[in-house]
């Protein structure tokens, strides 16, 4: 301590080592078989979190935790099985222990003009990116603030802010999960338990090379939008997300972070 009251800054390692550490924290990382939910998982292993993930098919979450190592676990589930997801927390919390990070980022897109989106097409969008993401943070919550910590973050999307052609239901649903934040957040922060979204912008996974469909147009005109013009990498949202979870991150709650390489700034 400074004689000016004030705290002297930490050595670089022990930051590393403190603020930034998630050791002895465990997270929920749903669709963290591949893209962005794996490296979520990778950089929050790094971190020192032990992280169980999970996805619909199997070999996809076995191929990832040989990859991640000891710390890593894996669960098939799918999030729209919404009956199922009290028991596979409580399987997850009696096997491992407490979760004290969930990070809501299964998510699926659908590309259609607007008017040729059937209600089905809309209700499954809706049903993963939305009813699924309540239900299993409902869930989740319930147990941390019995415990009166925990970290929430949502994996969101700039379609949430930004009209973006032909991706309706998709932006109708991310939309409406940085809404749930806002609330969420207020009434949880107070109790120990932040809730976060990051708005990731165009990332290298399947998901945005299926979007861009190979069309070269599209693909300049994304970047004519991305001022560091090119896309992120799965783990620049890894990396978010280990902020967002951690100590250093303390006093951050209710917000969306843009990681997107300057999409966000609008132009
Ligand atoms: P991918 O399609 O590459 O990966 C999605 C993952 O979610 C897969 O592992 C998939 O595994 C899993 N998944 C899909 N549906 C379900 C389900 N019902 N239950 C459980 N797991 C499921 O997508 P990304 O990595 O690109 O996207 C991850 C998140 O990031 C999404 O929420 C997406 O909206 C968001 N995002 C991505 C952007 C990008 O540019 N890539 C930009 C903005 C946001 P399986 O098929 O085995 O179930």
């Amino acid at each position: 301590m400074h004689s000016n009251g004030q705290q002297a800054a930490p050595a670089p390692a022990t930051a590393l080592q403190t603020v930034f550490s998630l050791a002895g924290k465990r997270a929920l990382i749903t669709g963290g078989g591949s893209g962005i939910g794996f490296d979520i998982a990778r950089c929050m292993v790094a971190a020192g979190a032990e992280v169980v993930i999970t996805g619909r098919r199997e070999q996809p979450l076995q191929d990832a935790i040989a990859t991640l190592g000891e710390q890593a676990f894996y669960r098939v589930n799918d999030v729209t099985e919404r009956d199922a997801l009290e028991a596979l927390v409580d399987d997850i919390e009696r096997t491992y222990g407490p979760i004290d990070i969930l990070v809501n980022n299964a998510g699926i897109n659908l590309k259609k003009p607007a008017l040729e989106v059937t209600d089905a097409d809309f209700d499954r969008i809706v049903h993963t990116n939305l009813n699924a993401v309540f239900s299993l943070t409902r869930t989740c919550a319930a147990r941390m603030l019995q415990r009166g910590s925990g970290s929430i973050i949502m994996i969101s999307s700039m379609a949430a802010y930004y009209g973006i052609d032909r991706v309706v239901a998709y932006a109708a649903s991310k939309s409406a999960v940085e809404g749930m934040v806002k609330v969420l957040a207020s009434e949880f922060s107070g109790k120990g338990v932040r809730v976060n979204a990051i708005a990731p912008g165009f990332i290298e996974t399947a998901m945005s090379k299926t979007a861009m469909g190979g069309d070269p147009d599209r693909f300049a005109r994304a970047m004519r939008r991305t001022p560091m013009g090119k896309f992120g990498q799965p783990e620049d949202i890894g990396w978010a997300a280990v902020f967002l979870a951690s100590e250093a991150a303390k006093y951050v709650t209710g917000v969306s972070l843009p990681v997107d390489g300057g999409n966000s700034i609008g132009f």
